[in-house]
């Protein structure tokens, strides 16, 4: 269904291999279909929604599926009870479902208790949630920690609906179960981590949620095939509640996370925005502000603010976590933000595909930020005796040359190769390659650091 509309603007969606591959280099093709499948999925801070959703990412990468009880206390928060819905309506005199969770599982107010009932218009008002602001729009609205049940509409819908007795279901179970979250370590040669977090807790919401989701899978499909200096902890987890969880669950392992970033809302058509981690100045927040600036298009850096998504948890001043966020537009700032308009016409298959891009130069980045020692500090080395100057050819240079000679001025063992980057404001492959002829010349040594 979806495929058939998006085949305009993205090509034949339908055209792409089964199973699709995530890593694919298919200008965000297959991420974006993905991004389809998982959309009409009713999901919640717990449920089923939750686990069909890992499920479906399991299809791509394995998961290890955590289930933590109702009831369990989690810092200052507790594990809610276990939210799940077959049907929802509200049916008219005539019998015509009016509101039908069926067409939309935004209509449903999130963790609604069961109800069956038959009320006038005034009483069902009081239940009936609209944004005026966006009067075709359905707003997303939950009710987690306050027992409640309710409907969402467009305003228009809510104003046109007339005096009548009505029919309201929602046939919902609230109950002692569990909180589901998936986990993923691709291991690298260290056991220190880098933290890739997304949230699962969104019904269909493809901006604010799907698109990380499927971001994260593309990213951990890569590095699963990759010889790499980090291990990379995946998660996916619900909203606020995962994140507490998880980091009460895994306190004692926290300090291995020496990096990491939350993805969220990176399928807008907007451009790329970082929010910082508490720290402000962590490796992960150097590395993500060089790699925006060295994009060459238009990018946003925002400082750290305790309101947001789980990073706002990763880093209260308990855990201060090096872990900020990689989204476009933030959430908040676009009129489809939380409403039946963020779908799929809304995120485009090459931003997915520009923003795995981007948090994976800054992933290699940080796998490759070592510090160097110049083994002929004293004045420059003549560098054509080493064969330097064959090298320095073509385009680019003037950026290699350049990079060669920062390279060395700066290689006192103090200095990383992303800080002399910045410095210079050079190109991340320019400097690799500068790396790689000064150390072949035997001009330059990678000092070692302990893992
Ligand atoms: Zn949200």
């Amino acid at each position: 269904m979806h495929g058939a509309v998006q085949s305009l603007k993205f090509g034949d969606l339908d055209e792409l291999p089964d199973p699709i591959d995530l890593s694919a280099d298919d200008d965000g093709r297959s991420m974006y279909r993905f991004v389809s499948e998982l959309y009409p999925i009713c999901r919640s801070i717990t449920g089923e929604g939750v686990r069909r959703t890992l499920n479906q990412i399991m299809e791509h990468i394995p998961l290890t599926i955590c289930e933590v009880p109702s009831g369990l206390q989690v810092f200052d928060w507790t594990v809610p009870l276990e939210w799940n819905i077959r049907d929802a309506y509200v049916k008219d005199s005539a019998g015509e479902r009016v509101i039908d969770f069926r067409t939309s599982n935004l209509h449903v107010l999130g963790y609604s208790i069961p109800v069956h009932r038959r009320i006038g218009l005034s009483e069902l008002r009081e239940h009936l949630f609209s944004d005026p602001q966006q009067p075709d729009w359905i707003p997303y609205r939950t009710s987690y920690y306050k027992q409640a049940w309710g409907f969402c509409l467009s305003h228009r819908q809510l104003l046109e609906l007339p005096d009548d007795e009505y029919e309201v279901c929602i046939d919902s179970s609230l109950e002692a179960g569990h909180l589901t979250f998936g986990e993923l370590l691709v291991r690298g040669r260290s056991s220190d981590e880098v933290l890739i977090s997304c949230h699962v807790c969104h019904p269909s919401l493809c901006n604010d949620n799907l698109s990380g989701i499927a971001v994260a899978c593309a990213l951990a499909k890569r590095l699963g095939s990759m010889d790499l200096r980090y291990s990379y902890r995946f998660l996916f987890i619900p909203g606020t509640i995962g994140s507490i969880t998880w980091a009460a669950i895994r306190r004692p392992h926290l300090s291995k996370i020496k990096h990491g970033f939350v993805l969220t809302c990176v399928g807008d058509r907007g451009s790329p925005t970082y929010k910082a981690s508490r720290r402000g100045d962590a490796e992960i927040d150097r590395a993500w502000t060089y790699v925006l600036k060295q994009s060459g298009s238009a990018f946003d850096i925002l400082p750290f603010s305790p309101f947001g998504y789980d990073e706002r948890q990763y880093c209260s001043p308990g855990l201060n976590l090096p872990v900020g966020c990689f989204m476009r537009t933030p959430h908040g700032q676009f009129p489809e933000y939380h409403t039946s308009a963020d779908d799929l016409s809304f995120v485009s298959a090459p931003s997915l595909s520009d923003s795995a891009a981007k948090a994976f130069t800054t992933i290699d980045v940080i796998e490759k930020n070592h510090k160097y020692l110049n083994l002929k500090p004293l004045c420059e080395p003549k560098l054509g005796d080493y064969g330097l100057y064959s090298t320095i050819g073509g385009h680019s240079a003037g950026d290699l040359q350049m990079a060669i000679l920062w390279l060395l001025n700066m290689s006192d063992g103090t200095n990383s190769l992303l800080d002399i980057a910045a410095r210079c404001n050079l190109p991340w492959g320019i400097m690799k390659e500068a790396v790689r002829a000064l150390s072949e010349a035997g001009l330059l040594k990678q000092v070692e650091e302990p893992d």
